[in-house]
């Protein structure tokens, strides 16, 4: 939508709208808000409003703390959960300095950044999300627990389905907010689902993306469950993904499309695939960025392991479907729904323009089930693995020059210092394993 300031100050006048809430996200993906009342709102539109940026994490230091928040009007929407009288509305914002510059930290303007280097080559970059998520009860104490009592599989339906009505919900209030949502379903696992909503532009498809993720957990709260995008919540079953299909377009044509082509795809989309599995193993981290995704990506659970590509089996990193003409895409199927939308996209489009910049030619497609090669035939074929865990991802990360270049030599910093403390903690910690597994017999 494109809205003025006066469009926006009507609509908040007509519509009864109380508080506007002032989004913008943080360094880890975290969305972060600041609500104002209606009558601050001309305020607010004139790039106004400040915040600490040395509290919000990834952001400056002290020092030099105060940050803008410039108001993104097309972003306006109304949440559709709260009362009708005294309505609350959002737009989502840029992150400003004192002096009137961009924030180079802010993972919004970091996306931008890349998105006009496409533009100034004459891509749009057309990205759809494929967003998994749990939904779990909560225990007395209003705490989420890993609980659900559903057995329910791929396509299962009500009543097996306990999340169904949820799910309904959910699906209305992103239409309700302009959403175009294609389908949804029950995904393998007990309790866990899918919506998936149309692609767009990687910005729009970022920001919304953020929007999805706080609509799916207000509504499974209105329904007392509590939604989840950890990556694997529960041992023995899939964990949740976040597949990235990607295409580029000229002149509103997806340009990936060439029906001369045995997988339908042009030499521009094979650069494009080439530049990702270049970057792949740099990339993760911000795909992958906790902990717990990498255990998601084991041996086992529909997520891949190794970095390969296939025209048609669903086990590698990287799939074409069999969709043609607009509907033609990459699917890169590593990434996790904990990643921050706005550096992901950033980063798959840095990369796959780096391989149409330097006519990176990808290697052969893999065909067949890769989960049944041995680590011995994978080695004979040159088939490398994806960083094993959070260490080996930020040492890959550290490694591929692209990613200073995307995020900035600060912002990377920022990033791996958070992520290699995340990784001692985590290693500091005595877990559930070794209680079980050493305690009585030690
Ligand atoms: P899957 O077959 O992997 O389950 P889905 O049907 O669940 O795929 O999701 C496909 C996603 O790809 C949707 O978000 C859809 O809008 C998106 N998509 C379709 N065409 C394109 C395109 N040309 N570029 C980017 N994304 C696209
Ligand atoms: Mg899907
Ligand atoms: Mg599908
Ligand atoms: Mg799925
Ligand atoms: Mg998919």
């Amino acid at each position: 939508m494109r809205y003025t300031k006066k469009d926006i100050l009507e609509m908040v006048e007509e519509e009864d709208v109380e508080f506007v809430r002032l989004q913008f996200t943080d360094l880890f993906g975290n969305m972060k808000n600041v609500a104002i009342t209606a009558s601050h709102l001309k305020k607010a539109l004139d790039n106004k409003v400040m915040f600490d940026g040395s509290s919000a994490e990834g952001f400056v230091r002290v020092e030099e703390s105060d940050m803008y928040l410039y108001p993104d009007y097309g972003t306006f929407a109304t949440f559709p959960w709260r009362p009708q009288q005294g309505k609350v509305a959002r737009l989502i914002c840029d992150v400003y300095r004192p002096d009137g510059t961009c924030y180079e930290g802010d993972p919004r303007y970091i996306l931008k950044k890349v998105v006009s280097e496409a533009a100034a080559l004459g891509y749009t970059f057309n990205v759809g999300p494929e967003c998994e998520f749990f939904l779990y009860h909560v225990d007395d104490d209003g705490m989420p627990t890993t609980i659900t009592h559903e057995q329910a599989g791929y396509f299962d339906m009500g009543p097996l389905d306990f999340g169904e009505n949820a799910r309904r919900d959910m699906v209305l209030t992103l239409e309700d907010m302009g959403f175009e949502v294609e389908s949804s379903h029950h995904e393998n696992a007990p309790a866990q689902h899918e919506i998936d909503f149309k692609y767009d532009e990687a910005l729009q498809t970022a920001d919304n993306i953020s929007t999805f993720k706080l609509v799916v957990k207000t509504i499974a709260k209105r329904h007392g469950l509590h939604a989840t995008f950890m990556p694997k919540p529960k041992n023995g079953v899939d964990g949740s993904g976040m597949h990235i299909n990607m295409s580029l377009s000229r002149d509103g044509r997806n340009i990936f499309q060439d029906s001369h082509d045995p997988n339908g795809l042009s030499q521009e989309a094979y650069y494009f695939l080439g530049g990702i599995l270049k970057h792949i193993k740099g990339m993760t981290l911000i795909l992958n960025p906790l902990v717990n995704s990498y255990k998601r990506l084991m041996p086992g659970y529909e997520a891949p392991t190794h970095i390969a590509w296939s025209g048609r089996n669903r086990t590698p990193l990287i799939r074409i479907p069999a969709t043609r003409g607009e509907e033609t895409r990459i699917e890169l199927r590593s990434p996790d729904p904990a990643c921050n939308p706005y550096l992901a996209l950033a980063i798959c489009l840095a990369a796959g323009l780096d391989g149409i910049k330097n006519k990176i030619v990808p290697p052969d497609a893999m065909e067949g089930n890769m989960h049944l090669l041995t680590p011995k035939e994978l080695e004979e074929r040159g088939i490398e693995s994806l960083p094993k865990n959070l260490q080996e991802a930020v040492e890959e990360f550290e490694k591929d020059p692209l990613m200073k270049e995307v995020l900035g030599e600060e912002v990377c910093g920022k990033y791996s210092m958070a992520k290699k403390k995340e990784w001692e903690d985590y290693n500091a910690t005595v877990s559930q394993w070794e209680i079980d597994s050493y305690l009585l017999r030690i």
